[in-house]
């Protein structure tokens, strides 16, 4: 056997695995383990024990949710959810992360939770305890104290209606996103995400290349698609074409369209950038009314599919304030390449006043770029 002299591991479920010890060992650990508070794996909840967050925000530049120090939370309401529906014993495997970029592996966990912005998270489900099937998106933005609430009709179904020894992500992946979204409390809001004006679903944008995703596919979301109609650029000849220079996408009804990603292209006719909008409380257009008004440009790299920006490297974030129609830009950072910030410019109005403090009609006067540390 090899590596006979290590005595501990790190593994990547963040544990710590002590090897090769003899046998009377095992109650010195213990109880050293018990003297510093660190509580052994019989006195933890399975769903504790199985459960893992990131750093985030006390220690990750990355993060814009909590994770560690919000996971306690939701496993205490979890607990309390399995207790009381007898599945205490159930192993359901819970990832929890700061950001997309999922230091966790949240993707494929039975329950993923990823932080979108603020105290708004992704939720997924269909994953598997081993890691070795994605899960799927169930829900966005959903409020940290709602995330419990949101899964608890269907931890209720798979009590109800699992097949025998069917685990919580396969239970998930047996039904479907459709009939899952049918068991959650709003339903009948959220389940049609197909837009009642123009009958485009927020799946539905213009079909995503093939290759240039960085990550495996997700099984495909049991919502209806339909073609994206997009209104034929008039152009007087075919040459006009080549010389592209952006292409804009908008969702949202006949009047109230809202853009929601474009591109900008180099002269072969590449793509040389992905604009993605986002508008109040980090909502993508699909998500927007037209009283929410534009908040960032995040901008990426090369052709990007906008629904999937986790692996994507970002060049800059254009931040705007004020209210809906009246936009005025108020700073933009540039990005590294390791994501880390490197610059940030800041705008300066009549009077030298921020954005926020001007009305909509003034001029940028001054911009102030400041280096990162
Ligand atoms: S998932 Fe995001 S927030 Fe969490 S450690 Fe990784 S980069 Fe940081």
């Amino acid at each position: 056997m090899n590596n006979l002299n290590r005595k501990s591991v790190l593994t990547p479920q963040q544990d710590i695995l002590f090897c090769n010890l003899a046998s009377d060992a095992k109650a010195t650990i213990e109880r050293i383990l018990t003297e510093h508070h660190v509580r052994l794996p019989d006195q933890i909840s399975v769903v504790q024990r199985y459960s893992m967050a990131c750093p985030a925000i006390p220690t990750c530049g990355l993060a814009i949710s909590e994770s560690e120090r919000a996971l306690p939370g939701i496993i205490d309401q979890l607990e309390t959810e399995l207790q009381r529906l007898g599945l205490q014993d159930e192993k359901i495997s819970v990832r929890m992360t700061g950001c997309p970029n999922g230091c966790v592996r949240p993707y494929q966990s039975d329950i993923g939770i990823v932080g979108r912005s603020g105290d708004k998270y992704m939720l997924f489900v269909g994953g598997n305890l081993l890691g070795t099937r994605l899960n799927f998106e169930l829900r966005d933005l959903v409020p940290l104290k709602e995330i419990v609430p949101t899964l608890t009709p269907i931890l209720e179904s798979f009590k109800r209606d699992r097949l025998a020894n069917e685990g919580f992500g396969d239970f998930c992946c047996r039904l479907g996103l459709e009939k899952l979204e049918a068991l959650m409390p709003d339903a009948a809001g959220k389940k049609p995400k197909i837009n009642e004006a123009n009958g485009n679903t927020r799946l539905a944008a213009p079909e995503w290349q093939p290759g240039n995703d960085a990550t495996p596919a997700l099984p495909a979301p049991q919502t209806q698609t339909v073609p994206l109609e997009l209104p034929v650029p008039q152009v007087e000849s075919g040459s006009l074409i080549a010389c592209k220079e952006t292409e804009t996408f908008f969702v949202g009804p006949k009047g109230e369209e809202r853009r929601d990603f474009a591109y900008r292209y180099n002269d072969d006719d590449s793509v040389r950038e992905t604009i993605v909008y986002f508008y109040e409380e980090d909502r993508r257009a699909a998500e927007a009314t037209a009283d929410h008004a534009l908040r960032r440009e995040a901008i990426y790299a090369g052709r990007v599919n906008p629904l999937r920006l986790h692996a994507a490297r970002k060049l800059r974030d254009l931040y705007y304030v004020g209210p809906a129609g009246h936009e005025r830009i108020d700073r933009c950072i540039l990005y590294r390449a390791d994501g880390q910030p490197a610059q940030t410019i800041v705008y300066l109005y009549d009077g030298d006043r921020g954005a926020a403090d001007v009305s909509s009609g003034s001029p940028v006067r001054r911009q102030i770029a400041i280096r990162n540390p």
